[in-house]
């Protein structure tokens, strides 16, 4: 249809969105259905053997998660999303998937693509899905399986990968920056944005594992890029470095330090969204296990996690010199991936100052300080902060799309 009959308007931008915002309805969650997976990725923070026998024992069944999808609607909920761990291990996948349809949501998957068969494709035909959205660890068998550490896997992910695609199913595609993958990175981000040209990613923040695996974590830690690097290949790629440069008054904002506030959750977390284990223990987002931070959804209800601990958790409070000097009110938040949840991976405590992704931030915030200096709007937004920039502004991860 022509430009002239039709308006793209993002979902937020409706005055009716604001409503809903205050009302704080969970209109959308995360099914982590297993913590298996097929492949083994060295950042991977939730995978255990395909085949592991205690971990599948633990999964919710699918009654159980019919009761919690059932719930969920009652209070709001439009959208769900189905994540692992790899989703397709689970023998009742079908049957999850057409559950969760039926009860009128939305559903997207998140697969590496390895066990998509032609039955899926009927499956999604017949039941289309929001989207499935596939991670490219690489474009080559090399390198793939140099993430995945599986044999086989690369063309695995390729036939899987072709399956959607031939038979045109939604699917976005993204990427993950990583010591071993990112020399093919321009090669990744030419592939995706070839198959899916209105959608791509590439994250460069690796999070640590929900489990705490020591021997994993260490895999992960030695997986992450270096500040500079993380910057060369953000500038290296043109759209994303538009991108950042269109929105960089949204990436340095400005806060009162001296306000009395002294919490910790300024970010979405428990606003409009949660997120279920594997084994049934609600979080208001993925990241957050903080023991005092979790519900297990079977021994009570979903509205009591939604209304008793989301209201609980976001009211805490710190008053930890460090947090109230560095994170508390730095306008460099939302180029950070600083978060409580993702402070308490790191550290054991929700207010902990992270080393890593403080110099992270600052070297995107340096980058873009001098990539724009002479450029118009971005640089007056940028001027007008730049005095506390590398200082210290509040938190909001709902960080605008790089395409
Ligand atoms: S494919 Fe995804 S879930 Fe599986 S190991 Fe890799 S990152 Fe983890
Ligand atoms: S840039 Fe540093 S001070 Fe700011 S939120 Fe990140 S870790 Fe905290």
């Amino acid at each position: 249809m022509s430009g002239d009959y039709c308006n793209l308007t993002k979902l937020r931008e409706f005055p009716l969105w604001e409503k809903i915002d205050q009302k704080r309805i969970p209109l959308s969650f995360e099914l982590e259905i297993t913590a298996r997976c097929n492949n083994e990725c060295r950042h991977c923070y939730i995978n255990l053997n395909a085949g592991d026998k205690a971990a599948r024992e633990m999964e919710l069944t699918l009654d159980e998660i019919g009761h919690i999808a059932g719930q969920a609607v009652k209070l709001g909920s439009l959208w769900c999303l189905l994540t692992g761990g790899e989703p397709l291990l689970r023998d009742d996948f079908k049957d999850i998937y057409i559950l969760l349809k039926r009860k009128g949501l939305l559903v997207s998957l998140f697969t590496n693509a390895c066990l998509i068969t032609p039955d899926h494709v009927d499956l999604f035909k017949k039941y289309p899905p929001r989207d499935v959205e596939v991670t490219v660890y690489g474009v080559s068998r090399e390198t793939y399986e140099k993430v995945t550490r599986k044999p086989g896997s690369y063309a695995a992910f390729r036939r899987g990968l072709n399956l959607l695609l031939e038979n045109r199913i939604k699917v976005t595609l993204k990427a993950m920056a990583l010591r071993s993958n990112f020399r093919e990175l321009p090669a990744v981000a030419a592939f995706c944005r070839q198959h899916t040209k209105d959608f791509f990613r590439f994250d460069p923040f690796l999070h640590l594992r929900y489990d705490g695996n020591d021997s994993r974590n260490r895999e992960i830690l030695a997986e992450r890029l270096p500040s500079e690097e993380i910057v060369r290949i953000e500038q290296a790629d043109e759209k994303r470095f538009g991108a950042l440069k269109k929105n960089c008054e949204k990436f340095f904002i400005k806060r009162n330090s001296n306000s009395d506030c002294r919490h910790l959750f300024y970010c979405q977390a428990g606003k409009n969204s949660f997120t279920v284990s594997p084994d049934g223990f609600f979080r208001l987002c993925a990241s957050l296990w903080q023991s005092n931070c979790v519900y297990d959804l079977k021994k009570g209800t979903l509205a009591e996690a939604w209304n008793v601990l989301v209201p609980s958790v976001r009211s805490l409070t710190s008053s930890d010199p460090q947090f109230l000097e560095k994170c508390h009110s730095c306008p460099l938040i939302n180029l950070c991936l600083w978060c409580p949840a993702h402070a308490h991976l790191e550290s054991g405590r929700l207010d902990a100052w992270i080393d890593y992704f403080c110099q992270v931030a600052h070297a995107r915030a340096e980058m873009l300080k001098s990539k724009t200096k002479k450029q118009g709007s971005a640089s007056i937004a940028l001027k007008k902060n730049s005095k506390s920039i590398l200082n210290s502004g509040p938190r909001r991860k709902d960080t605008p799309p790089i395409s």
